[in-house]
Formats: structure tokens, C-alpha cells, sequence
């Protein structure tokens, strides 16, 4: 049983007598509880990358420096306000998400299109990871064009399916490195639900973490986080959209050897082709 917080109110009568009133105010308190976690939690997200930046603002001001350190000193002035520019975005898509009604399911958005973004941007990214890195770049396979165009249709909102999958793509490439593997794949179920999965050769992680993970600005790698541009916000805004979609989000880990992340489409959900369409068939 939880622990129970209540208000309490003397009401009184005229002939002296009380009655006393009594408010479950529980669910009340920790709503508010999160809500100063949150702002606290956002303030010192935008103070850390401003205390930086202030600092190269006043090493510009004070020191004779060459051309080259000043490029250098402009670049990491850059990469704080992109960094701060990045958790602005993921506020706002957020609050959006919060404030807005569901997504339509009469809009349908093809599966092969959503695969293929999801592969542009996660190539792109790990081409940029990678540029500077001794060692290969990442290998990625995703389905082939003919597969992805049989997987048919899912309801929805293109623009949010595409942000959280492409989302779950990109984590694969930030934590794991270079030359370990990222797969994508899309299966149908014997019950018509769909999954589409990422799975990584990347650090895994540890059971104790998982169940947090899609909490705001939870981390379990800092560092490594804050190096390959991350917010905090990422699976907050892809458990969200999952939500709103009917689907749900499986994490599976093993330390040491990577993590899989699925998120399952309800058969309601989908769509696919006839299979004469597909080109299946005896
Ligand atoms: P971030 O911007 O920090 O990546 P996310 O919400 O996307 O924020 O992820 C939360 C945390 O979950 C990350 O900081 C990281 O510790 C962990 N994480 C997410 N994806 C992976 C992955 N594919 N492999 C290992 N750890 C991951």
C-alpha cells in the first residue's frame, strides 16, 4: 500500500462543532514534485553549456590570442550553443507532444519510407562520428528496399514516427563504436503485430539503468552523451510518440555485448499489401 498525504480542513458550525475534512492530495504532490525536478533539471541543462561558453566569451575578451586559437575557442563557443540549441528543440517537441491531441489513424505512412530515412540519417551520422576516429565505420544493415516495401503502411503521424525511430537508430550509432554493428529489421508476427528493431554491438546496459532510461535527462553515460550531442530528452520523446501510437517500447541488454531496442505496432495499427501486389505467392 502507498503512503497516503492528506489535507486537512476544520469546518466549522455555528453551534460550536467541527467537521473535519479530509483530501487524498498524493497524486497532487508528486505531480508537483515533478514538475520542480523538471525545472531544476532543465536549468542546470542550460546553465552548464551558458557557464561555458561565458568562459571562452571572457578568454576572447582578456587574451592576446593567434588565428588558429581563436578558430578553436569559435568552434567550442559553437558546439556549446548548438548543444543548448539541441535541448531547446527537445523541449519543445516535448511540450508539443504533451499539449497535443493523438495522431490521426487515418493517415497511414509507408513503412519503406520510414526505413529509408531512418537509414540516411543514421549512415550520415556515423559518417561524422567516424571521420575523425582511427578504426572502420559502423556496419549497418537495414532491410532491403523489396522487404521494406512489403511491410505496407502504419497509422499515424509521419513526422513523429519518423524523429522517434530515426531516434533509436541514431542512440545505436552514438554508443556504439566505431566498426561494432547496428541492425535494423522489421518483422511481421504470426498475429499481425509488427516490430521494428534496433540492435547494436554498442556497451549495453546495466539492468538497474534500463528501467530509467526513458526518464528526462536520465543518463547513464554522461559523458559519452554529452560528446555525441545528446539531450537527456531522446527516449522521453520516442516513449511518447510510441504511446501515442498504440505501441510499445522493449529495451533488452546485455552488458558487454549490446542492446536491443523494439517498438511493437499493434495490428490495428498496420497495413500491408495484397500479397499479389507484394509479389508473393505460388
Ligand atoms: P541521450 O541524449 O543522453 O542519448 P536518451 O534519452 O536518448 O538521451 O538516452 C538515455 C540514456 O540511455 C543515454 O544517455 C544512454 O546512457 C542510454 N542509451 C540509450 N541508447 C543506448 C544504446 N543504444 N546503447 C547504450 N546506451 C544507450
Amino acid at each position: 500500500s502507498r503512503p497516503v498525504r492528506v489535507s486537512v480542513h476544520l469546518h466549522p458550525y455555528g453551534d460550536g462543532r467541527k467537521l473535519l475534512l479530509s483530501r487524498d492530495v498524493t497524486a497532487l504532490e508528486q505531480a508537483e514534485a515533478m514538475r520542480r525536478d523538471f525545472v531544476a533539471n532543465v536549468s542546470h541543462e542550460i546553465r552548464t553549456p551558458l557557464t561555458v561558453l561565458m568562459g571562452f566569451v571572457e578568454t576572447l575578451q582578456t587574451l592576446q590570442l593567434s588565428n588558429e586559437e581563436r578558430a578553436r575557442y569559435l568552434r567550442m563557443m559553437s558546439q556549446q550553443a548548438v548543444r543548448m540549441q539541441n535541448l531547446v528543440q527537445d523541449l519543445l517537441t516535448l511540450s508539443r507532444l504533451e499539449g497535443s491531441p493523438p495522431p490521426s489513424m487515418h493517415e497511414w505512412v509507408a513503412v519503406s519510407t520510414l526505413l529509408r530515412r531512418c537509414e540516411d540519417e543514421g549512415r550520415a551520422l556515423s559518417a561524422l562520428l567516424t571521420q575523425n576516429q582511427p578504426g572502420k565505420p559502423h556496419q549497418i544493415t537495414f532491410p532491403t528496399a523489396e522487404a521494406a516495401q512489403a511491410a505496407g503502411q502504419v497509422a499515424g503521424n509521419a513526422a513523429e514516427l519518423q524523429s522517434a525511430l530515426a531516434n533509436l537508430v541514431n542512440n545505436a550509432v552514438r554508443y556504439t563504436p566505431p566498426g561494432g554493428s547496428i541492425t535494423v529489421a522489421w518483422d511481421v508476427e504470426p498475429d499481425g503485430s509488427a516490430r521494428f528493431m534496433v540492435r547494436d554491438s554498442g556497451p549495453g546496459i546495466e539492468p538497474e539503468h534500463l528501467p530509467r532510461i526513458t526518464e528526462r535527462f536520465y543518463r547513464v553515460d554522461r559523458s559519452r552523451s554529452r560528446d555525441t550531442g545528446g539531450t537527456g530528452l531522446g527516449l522521453a520523446i520516442v516513449k511518447h510518440v510510441v504511446q501515442r501510437h498504440g505501441a510499445a517500447l522493449q529495451v533488452a541488454s546485455v552488458v558487454g555485448q549490446g542492446s536491443t531496442f523494439t517498438v511493437v505496432f499493434p495490428p490495428s495499427r498496420l497495413r500491408t499489401p495484397p500479397r499479389s501486389l507484394s509479389g508473393g505467392g505460388p
